[in-house]
């Protein structure tokens, strides 16, 4: 397809300058959006976007920002489940949640990590189990990173036990607000309280929200975990309400102090790489050769992870599926986050340790410390990352197993 940036660019533009209104409500604004094709311009034509690649998004956003208007709804599981749900959802499921992604209307969290099984996500052993023409759940999740605040869940639940461990996985959207759902939260190190335990007695799946055919969950699972591991190096900590006045503003900073909440410290946990120049400035660290050898190191580091990551978004828009390349992005993000939250303590010192108001950059920086090792655990950890990178991109031999043949016969802790 031949695009033409200027005219994008000046299409989007008119369509700001008529449109957009910072006392306009948020709800009112993202559903114009979404029927102007400019919330997701990425999505395809038939549901709700314009088939344009990065390139073509990237100055859609530059003339956002521009004028300083509030985007489509970003935070966190809701990207999964949109691109989860366009590779293998079906229309009625995409016509169902797509608009409510965009809008911000509906919450969504991830339905994956047990308390016995989250590197080995296909050792999952909450059940589902027919009951007429409906899936009854009973189980346990952990971690679940918004559950308190979601509509809807990614389930990955056991429908066979006598078919070998990822056979018999089936993968469904919960309802998350139905008696038989218990969300508990638990809290951080770094003070928040973004993940829960999530018990399942009796919950009930509707037969319209299983998104894989019955006991081939394990695909679907592996296409949400590509797109999280790929899109690690994506939170940018921009926010876009700032202090501008305005309703739409005063109600973005609402969602973002409910919604988001979950992923306020998420730019911490990448590390901050864009304050380590200014910090180094401020601080006078910046005239210290060995300091700037660092800073070097990790801006190279962290352009040549945005360049790759840039490149796989491109291969996905010339038709291919997400794979394991993703696994690499995901190791380079928790490189960059050592290394920038190294930076940062050489940079700042033993103030690094500071938290409250007069502390370096408001607590900020301590709480780059102590955020930092979520990262190579979230999503899949390192070591996974590496079996997956080892085995499925540079053809090593497979790690032994243990666990072949009916996964009810399977040994597990
Ligand atoms: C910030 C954050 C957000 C999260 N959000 C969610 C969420 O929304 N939904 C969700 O379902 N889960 C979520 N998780 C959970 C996350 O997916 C798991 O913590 C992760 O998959 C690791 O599983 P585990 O904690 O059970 O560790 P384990 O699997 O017990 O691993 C323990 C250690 O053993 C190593 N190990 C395990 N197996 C192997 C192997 N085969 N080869 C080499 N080393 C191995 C691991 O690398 C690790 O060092 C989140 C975690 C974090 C930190």
């Amino acid at each position: 397809m031949d695009i033409n940036i200027d005219e994008i660019r000046a299409d989007v533009r008119g369509w700001l300058e008529e449109n957009w209104d910072p006392e306009r409500p948020l709800i009112e604004w993202r559903n114009m959006l979404v029927d102007a094709r400019w919330a997701a311009p990425d999505w395809p034509t038939a549901f709700h976007g314009r088939d344009l690649p990065p390139s073509a998004v990237i100055a859609i956003n530059e003339e956002f920002e521009a004028v300083g208007a509030i985007g489509a709804a970003k935070s966190g599981v809701r990207n999964l489940a949109a691109a989860t749900l366009l590779e293998h959802g079906n229309d009625a499921q995409k016509s169902q949640f797509l608009r409510g992604i965009l809008t911000g209307e509906e919450a969504w969290c991830q339905l994956f990590s047990e308390p016995g099984s989250g590197s080995d996500l296909a050792g999952a052993t909450t059940r589902a189990d027919r009951k007429g023409n409906q899936w009854i759940i009973n189980g346990q999740k952990v971690w679940n990173t918004s559950a308190h605040h979601a509509e809807w869940g990614l389930l990955v639940a056991r429908t066979d036990w006598d078919q070998p461990k990822h056979k018999g996985l089936t993968y469904f959207i919960i309802d998350m607000r139905q008696p038989g759902v218990e969300v508990r939260q638990l809290r951080q190190m770094n003070g928040h309280a973004s993940f829960n335990e999530v018990f399942f007695t009796d919950a009930v799946v509707l037969p319209e929200h299983m998104i894989s055919e019955e006991n081939n969950g394990w695909p679907v699972a592996v296409t949400t975990l590509a797109h999280e591991r790929a899109g690690f190096n994506r939170f940018g900590g921009r926010d876009e309400a700032g202090a501008s006045e305005g309703r739409i503003y005063d109600e973005f900073r609402e969602e973002v102090a409910v919604a988001n909440e979950p992923y306020i410290w998420y730019p911490q946990r990448a590390g901050r790489v864009d304050l380590i120049v200014k910090r180094a400035k401020e601080t006078g660290a910046i005239n210290d050769p060995v300091t700037r050898q660092q800073i070097a190191r990790v801006l190279s580091l962290h352009q040549a992870s945005q360049w790759y990551a840039e490149r796989l978004k491109e291969d996905q828009k010339a038709g291919r599926a997400r794979g394991p390349e993703g696994s690499i992005t995901k190791v380079a993000a928790t490189k960059v986050a050592r290394q920038a939250s190294d930076t940062h303590t050489a940079i700042t010192g033993i103030d690094a340790m500071l938290t409250g108001p007069e502390s370096p950059e408001d607590g900020i920086i301590a709480e780059i410390l102590v955020s930092v090792p979520a990262v190579s655990i979230a999503g899949g950890t390192d070591e996974i990352q590496l079996n997956i990178i080892s085995e499925r991109l540079l053809d090593m031999p497979k790690e032994p197993r243990f666990d072949t043949g009916p996964f009810k016969d399977v040994k597990r802790n």
